[in-house]
């Protein structure tokens, strides 16, 4: 491993008086056969005080970005601009599961401090200055069988900090390990500590999950992850909405799954950029179940649950807005009998989203018999794609052949000439031959300036 570690962490080490260690992400993956780059989460430990450990980070040229002496916790940047976190040996005593440890106890024992951590593959310890790994609990071994394995009794791991659940299902995601027998269970009796959790570190975990194929290139890392969050009961206090589609039963003319296992097959056929919608697209399917009888009415419905859940998550507005609309579309000519008209309308109206949303429509579609043959509606909607590009049919405003001052200089109010060009970009995306100046602007006189003068 010491080929792979900066040399101002080397340096660093070298300054502290007591031995550092690498731990965590960095030691794990690496055993894993993962690349470790330079910027890796380079995560430190040891048993020397904050205040031993800041000397020995000034003589190595670092900068302290911060210092927390209740959790003995100091983060650093290195001169090459890398971010360390050191955190000093301790132990940790939790009330129920509220993730900040509610008494800290400094120790220099490393088997006390490797049992408050999670998982034994996140307790192998590598000391930088002697080049060698130590490892109190067996991690070694569990990443060499693929493990996910408590550092101390399940039951006593997941009962302290609910964020660790979501950590557990992070981890299968990312790193394709399973959880032993153990592991489950105490994670499947805590299930509901995950509500302890605050809804940005949900939000943080649940993305690594649905992501999770970036991190080691683990294609069925997002399906894995999501799939244990049902085995472990967790998902019903995360996504109550989804997980009522467990079981739920449909036309198996269309469907081999129920609602929750289409769902997730859907995310496991969708491109990174779509995860949440795939994730959220039939959201509204049990909510109109259970009220209708039916499922007819669940992109809209689907589309105010997505807005609901991602608010309450705290997600960033574009991704929500974006989510909102494709799940409010993704059914739009399923069955491919909506008139070339309308799909051109309907084109002209969502331009900038039409790249995702086709790519969901293909992922629902293989996602219902796992049928990686293109969708018939993604064939129909290409093909009138590709026809009115040819004919210059315009799909954006800006396709248009006249602007905005254009528009002015022939009358229309500036405050209409939006609604002018949006008028113009319907009118002309139906027969490319429409999108001339002369035509345009012999309509915008009609329709736009009459009405204004
Ligand atoms: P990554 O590669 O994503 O950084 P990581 O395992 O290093 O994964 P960090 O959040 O950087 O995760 O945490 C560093 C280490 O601190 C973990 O490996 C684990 O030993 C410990 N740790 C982090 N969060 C928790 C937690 N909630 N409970 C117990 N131990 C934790
Ligand atoms: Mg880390």
């Amino acid at each position: 491993m010491n080929a792979i570690i900066p040399e101002n962490l080397k340096r660093l080490a070298d300054f502290c008086p007591e031995p550092l260690y690498l731990v965590g992400g960095s030691v794990r993956d690496y055993l894993c056969g993962f690349p470790v780059g330079a910027d890796a989460d380079w995560d430190l430990c040891s048993p020397a005080t904050e205040d031993e450990f800041l000397r020995a980070a000034e003589r190595a040229g670092c900068t302290v970005r911060s210092v927390y002496r209740n959790t003995g916790t100091v983060k650093l940047t290195a001169p090459d601009g890398a971010g360390y976190e050191f955190t000093r040996f301790r132990s940790d005593k939790y009330v129920r599961g509220v993730h900040a440890p509610s008494e800290i106890t400094f120790t220099s024992d490393m088997g006390v401090d490797a049992r408050r951590r999670d998982f034994t593959c996140n307790a192998v310890y590598y000391d930088v200055a002697r080049e060698r790994f130590v490892d109190p609990l067996g991690g070694r071994e569990d990443i060499a069988n693929r493990k996910l394995r408590t550092v101390a009794p399940a039951k006593k791991v997941f009962g302290e900090d609910g964020l660790r659940l979501m950590r557990l299902c992070r981890f299968a995601a990312q790193l394709g390990f399973s959880p032993d027998e153990e592991c489950l269970f105490g994670a499947k009796e805590h299930a509901a500590l995950v509500q302890d959790v605050v809804p940005e570190r949900v939000f943080t975990e649940l993305t690594h999950v649905l992501l999770a194929d970036g991190k080691h290139g683990l294609s069925d890392g997002p399906y894995r992850g999501l799939a244990l969050l049902r085995e472990t009961g967790v998902l019903p206090f995360v996504l109550p909405e989804l997980a009522l589609g467990q079981d739920m039963a449909q036309r198996s003319d269309f469907h081999a799954y129920d609602v929750l296992e289409h769902t997730f097959r859907c995310v496991r056929y969708a491109p990174r950029e779509i995860r949440y919608a795939a994730l959220l697209h039939d959201a509204g399917k049990p909510f109109c179940m259970k009220r209708d009888g039916n499922f007819h009415a669940h992109p809209a419905e689907g589309a105010r649950i997505a807005r609901e859940i991602l608010s309450r998550l705290k997600a960033p507005n574009r991704l929500t807005e974006e989510t909102e609309k494709l799940v409010l579309l993704h059914m739009v000519d399923f069955d491919c009998r909506m008139r070339e008209s309308k799909v051109r309308l309907t084109i002209a109206e969502n331009a900038s989203l039409l790249p995702r949303l086709l790519a969901l429509k293909q992922a629902d579609f293989s996602a219902c018999k796992d049928d990686l043959s293109p969708a018939p509606t993604v064939v129909k909607w290409k093909r009138i794609l590709s026809e009115m590009r040819a004919e210059n049919a315009p799909t954006t405003v800006a396709e248009l052949d006249v602007n905005g001052a254009e528009l002015i200089a022939l009358g229309v109010l500036p405050r209409r000439t939006g609604e002018a060009l949006h008028e113009l970009l319907r009118f002309a995306a139906l027969d490319g031959t429409r999108n001339r100046k002369h035509v345009l602007l012999a309509r915008a006189k009609k329709f736009f300036t009459e009405v204004s003068s």
